[in-house]
């Protein structure tokens, strides 16, 4: 499929920088999906899914932070996800069908999900989270909702909620319920995860031919996917810095040529990416010739000239992730919070070992609010992070009681059936 990605020409993308953000991401999106949705009919989706602010900031020199932690959930999984919702809802009237979507978070990616589709008439929303493992915002933000969205709290990690999620998609028994996920690899998620790239590329670039730099906090490496998707489509980009936290598969990937998962993934303070098997890798590969997969095997090597010409990437450590915090503030008196400091600090390696490119404008995104991680703020640099009004609404709500205590797969089934008998 990436390798039939549309593109657009110069002119426009030039054009962008006199377009605000719904134009160019309705130009954008009728590049992949054609006249299948109308295009007043996409402008209500993308002015419904996208209210929020991006802002894009100069800190120092050339170099800008892009926030795209401004949507209902304060994480830029948003993006994805509010923009699925609706464009699934739309289809799923045209056909006048009902799906469920059944997915397991690490934290952010349920939240997110949960919210975008609360109370879509079409949808029921089957999220499982590991108990114990997220954060009390994170599982309010799940579990505050009822209507359509059940939250499922399991005894066991992320990938014990993975298991029990794949498992279902391959019961036949279950083939009734119409099962769909919305996990990152959905293309409807990442195709939304090209716009800000257009429109904040649009805001700095000055010149004719000039290039612009992007530093990504990269987990599952959706962000980067929908980047090099951008970069694919014409945008002027230079470099793309893939920022990981200590889970280094990738980086070292990139520099030896060969890929080992990290297994079990390493708990860093940048929690959304401590992902030690990115599933985007398998979509990064595609797009550079190459095949891997879901078990981490090659099968056939990507093009690796052009996959270093075009990214580079660099292991953050948690040590240097808190210094990066501490000084970001000291210097500019801003707070950066865990995902945005491992690309910031990616950021600055870069320049370091590439000075001749110090002209070049960069962009890092700013994955979450810093409100979403308190401890650690108040513990480096003693500062409480201001929450931002739709998270103080979670925070108050009450909660729902667990629908049903899941310890194994025919408990899990059993609430699916009972769920979902007429
Ligand atoms: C999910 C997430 C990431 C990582 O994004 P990927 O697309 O998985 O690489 C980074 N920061 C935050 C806050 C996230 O929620």
């Amino acid at each position: 499929m990436l390798n039939s990605v549309p593109t657009l020409t110069d002119e426009t993308i030039e054009s962008f920088k006199y377009m605000n953000f719904p134009d160019i991401a309705i130009k954008v999106i009728l590049k992949f999906i054609g006249n299948i949705i109308s295009e007043e009919k996409l402008q209500q989706i993308v002015n419904n899914a996208l209210n929020f602010n991006i802002p894009l900031e100069r800190i120092a020199n050339n170099d800008y932070i892009c926030y795209l932690d401004r949507g209902p959930t304060s994480s830029f999984k948003d993006f994805g996800a509010r923009m699925l919702a609706r464009i699934m809802e739309h289809f799923l009237e045209i056909d006048n069908k009902n799906i469920t979507i059944l997915t397991a978070t690490s934290g952010d990616t349920g939240g997110a999900v949960a919210q975008a589709f609360y109370k879509m008439s079409r949808i029921k929303v089957v999220v499982l989270y590991p108990k114990n493992e997220i954060s009390i915002l994170q599982r309010k933000q799940m579990t505050t909702l009822g209507e359509n969205v059940s939250a499922l709290g399991i005894k066991g990690k992320f990938d014990d909620c993975q298991r029990l999620v794949k498992t279902a998609f391959a019961d036949k028994e279950l083939s009734h319920i119409n099962l769909s996920s919305a996990n990152s690899i959905n293309f409807g998620r990442l195709v939304p995860q090209t716009l800000y790239y257009f429109w904040s590329c649009s805001r700095i670039i000055d010149k004719k031919n000039e290039e612009v730099i992007f530093s990504v906090p990269s987990g599952n490496f959706g962000n980067l996917t929908g980047g090099l998707i951008a970069k694919k489509m014409g945008l002027p980009i230079k470099k793309f810095i893939s920022a990981v936290n200590e889970n280094n598969e990738f980086p070292t990937f990139l520099r030896t040529g060969v890929y080992t998962k990290v297994e079990p993934s390493i708990n860093c303070i940048s929690n959304a990416m401590n992902v030690g098997h990115p599933s985007n890798l398998a979509r990064i590969f595609d797009l550079y010739g190459g095949q891997i997969d879901e078990k981490g095997l090659i099968h056939r090597m990507p093009n690796m000239e052009e996959l270093r010409k075009d990214i580079v990437s660099y292991s953050i450590s948690d040590e240097l992730t808190k210094e990066t915090i501490v000084n970001f503030y000291k210097e500019y008196k801003k707070i950066i919070e865990p995902h945005g400091a491992v690309g910031w600090a990616a950021l600055q390696n870069y320049r370091n070992n590439y000075p001749k490119n110090n002209d070049v404008k960069s962009i890092t995104f700013e994955t979450a609010n810093p409100s979403k991680f308190p401890k650690d703020i108040i513990n480096l640099i003693n500062i409480i992070p201001e929450m931002p009004q739709s998270l103080k609404l979670i925070q108050d709500k009450p909660e729902f009681p667990n629908p049903k205590k899941i310890s194994n797969y025919s408990d899990f089934k059993e609430f699916l059936l009972k769920e979902f008998q007429d």
